[in-house]
């Protein structure tokens, strides 16, 4: 059986290998892209099974990237879930980024448990990561469902 892709959008180099240590590890093959527009270029080329999108990028922000995306002519690239992970406000950048076609919203820094819980449960893989409590992914996909404080 093959590996999930992932492609990691991600300005931040430090920040970058923090998940390709982490999705190696934990079986996923890594694709990385440092900007709005090779998140683009890169998705075409590896047509990944996931993205993790960072929101604060060059060339153009993470929710550029969504809409780009979801307004993709390849219909299969607009239907890539997409995880938005951001150190950005949550007020605001939350709502837009699932309206804008985003699965979940994270903050940084992220646990890793609830990455990669939340990434299993996108892939349609056993959670075997998943802790009491977590919020299913469909809950996340409305954006006028409030987390519970964590
Ligand atoms: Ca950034």
């Amino acid at each position: 059986m093959s590996n999930k892709k992932i492609l990691i959008v991600e300005d931040d180099a430090d920040v970058r290998l923090g998940y390709q240590v982490l999705l190696k590890a934990n079986g996923y093959d890594t694709f990385f892209a440092a900007d709005a527009i090779s998140a683009i270029s890169e998705a075409r080329k590896q047509m990944p099974d996931l993205i993790i999108l960072d929101l604060g990028l060059p060339a153009g922000d993470g929710h550029v990237v969504l809409e780009r995306l979801r307004g993709a002519i390849n219909l299969d690239l607009g239907a890539i879930p997409v995880v938005v992970v951001s150190g950005r406000d949550l007020r605001g950048n939350k709502e837009r980024a699932l309206k804008g076609g985003a699965k979940a919203f994270l903050q940084k820094p992220w646990d890793d448990d609830e990455l990669l819980s939340l990434i299993a449960r996108l892939l349609g893989q056993p959670d075997i990561y998943g802790q009491p409590g977590a919020i299913p992914v469909w809950e996340l996909e409305d954006p006028a469902v409030e987390s519970p404080d964590r």
